[in-house]
């Protein structure tokens, strides 16, 4: 018997948070949620930053980036790790290390640390610490900051050390994904009015659960 294992992303993570019921209609029910202008944009300035970083970035191993004493990062990194029962894929906009230290960077426009945008950054950081675990145990000692930083302002906004606790909400968080893509449990629409004005189905009146 073949048993497939879901693959989660670890953007959904964020968008699970901002509404259950919009994630299920776009991931499980694969509905096409019309695409805003606002992620166009910010697919593009993505871009540009990376390509500007690889015009100065000089290439490196793995293993030398976590041997670094000072300061050092590298962007775009993406990440896999099979669980017993799912599949976590992830990229990281920008690592961090130095001798103790792997900060795991986020950047978002008008940056706030909304708890779906720390869930984020905290499975981004299970998939740095699985990385680290799997490959250079060596460097288990050092520690994992999340870290929400503003796309335009180059700000950061929220800074805090990754936790075991951190680790078991991410994982609740992906069982109750399991059971819905299991069909084991129902969506729950998001009840703030101001998420739903903002909603782009709202906005198409495709919602028959806004409360906007
Ligand atoms: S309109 Fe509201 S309930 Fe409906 S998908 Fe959007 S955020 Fe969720």
């Amino acid at each position: 018997m073949i048993s497939e294992k879901p693959t989660i992303k670890v953007s959904w993570l964020g968008s699970h948070d901002y509404c259950e019921y919009k994630w299920y209609l776009e991931n499980i029910m694969k509905e096409e949620i019309p695409i805003v202008r606002a992620m166009v944009v910010g697919k593009e300035i993505h871009k540009v930053k990376e390509d500007e970083f690889r015009k100065v970035a000089k290439p490196t191993t793995p293993k030398e980036f976590l041997e670094s004493k000072f300061y050092t990062i590298t962007k775009e990194i993406g990440l896999k790790k099979e669980f017993d029962n799912f599949i976590l894929i992830g990229k990281i906009d920008e690592l961090g290390v130095d001798a103790n230290n792997l900060c795991v960077i986020d950047d978002k426009p008008r940056a706030k640390p909304w708890f779906g945008t720390k869930r984020q950054i905290w499975a981004y950081c299970i998939l740095v610490r699985e990385f680290v675990n799997e490959n250079h145990p060596e460097h288990l000692n050092k520690k994992i900051f999340a870290v929400l930083r503003d796309r335009d302002s180059n700000r950061e906004v929220w800074k805090e050390e990754f936790r075991e606790s951190n680790l078991i909400d991410v994982f609740n968080v992906i069982n109750r994904m399991l059971s819905l893509f299991k069909n084991e449990t129902e969506p729950i629409p998001n009840n703030i009015p101001g998420k739903c004005r903002a909603c782009v189905l709202h906005k198409q009146e495709k919602c028959e659960f806004s409360c906007g």
